[in-house]
């Protein structure tokens, strides 16, 4: 579905993936792991048009995209829901929802998904009338990715889902993202937590300085004693 093939992006001189080649097929979850700093950010932005590539091509569905603004991906079926959730907070959790879907032209659609966000996330229907801003991290986190699914993407970019969260609460976004994916909706997503990510993956790539350094199942990144040493604090990780 998504392929990125030899992608460089830079900040000025500071060069912050380098030959970057990563596969997303339809219907999967890919994660992308790697440290503070290893570029993962850069990866997510330059994806969703945030940035652009100096080198290096992105194609979506069969199609060249590299280059687009990021309005177009939106409309071609890609959604990004950004490392700090971006929630507008001083709007409500409906407006925050509605602005997911605001360059689509189905108002029935938008109602059937409006509901089906609030069936997935609950405490949203509860809390649907109360300001974005005065929401717990793990409601603002769901709230974001809800809002990014009101866009009826084919293709969802997840960073750092987890971020800031406690453990009960990431363990129930990260079996909520396995559900999502489940019906449908194909996943690539960036964590520190590499744990959780690999276990719900079926592909991982890592990322070290810029540059992928292993790649592999899911499964075989979580048995890999180089990985687990690098991220995982030694074998012991079970
Ligand atoms: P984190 O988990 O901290 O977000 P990351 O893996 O997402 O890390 P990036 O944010 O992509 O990493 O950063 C990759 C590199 O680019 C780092 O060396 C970082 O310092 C640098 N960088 C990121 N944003 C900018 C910027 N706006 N200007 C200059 N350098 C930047």
């Amino acid at each position: 579905m998504l392929s990125m093939r030899d992608v460089s992006t830079s900040y000025g001189q500071i060069k912050a993936i380098r030959d970057i080649s990563i596969d997303v097929p339809e219907g999967k979850i890919v994660g992308l792991i790697g440290a503070n700093g290893a570029g993962k950010t850069t990866t997510m932005k330059t994806i969703a048009g945030l940035l652009k590539p100096e080198k290096g091509t992105i194609t979506f569905e069969g199609k060249r995209v590299d280059g687009w603004k990021p309005y177009r991906l939106v409309q071609a079926g890609l959604a990004l829901v950004p490392e700090g959730r971006a929630i507008l907070g001083q709007m409500t959790v409906l407006e925050n929802l509605e602005m997911g879907a605001y360059q689509r032209k189905d108002p029935a659609g938008v109602k059937q998904d409006l509901e089906k966000m609030m069936t997935w996330f609950p405490i949203l229907r509860e809390r649907i009338d109360q300001l974005g801003g005065t929401m717990s991290g793990g409601q603002q986190q769901m709230l974001a990715i809800a809002r990014a699914l009101m866009s009826r993407p084919k293709l969802l970019l997840l960073d750092e889902p987890s971020m800031g969260l406690a453990p009960i609460v990431v363990s129930e976004i990260f079996r909520t993202i396995k559900e999502i994916n489940r019906e449908g909706t194909t996943i690539l997503i960036v964590e520190q937590n590499v744990k959780q990510v690999l276990k719900i993956a079926d592909y991982g790539y890592v990322l070290e300085a810029g540059r992928i350094v292993y790649e592999g199942d899911g499964k075989s990144l979580l048995n890999d004693e180089k990985v687990t040493e690098a991220y995982l604090g030694g074998k012991k990780h079970a």
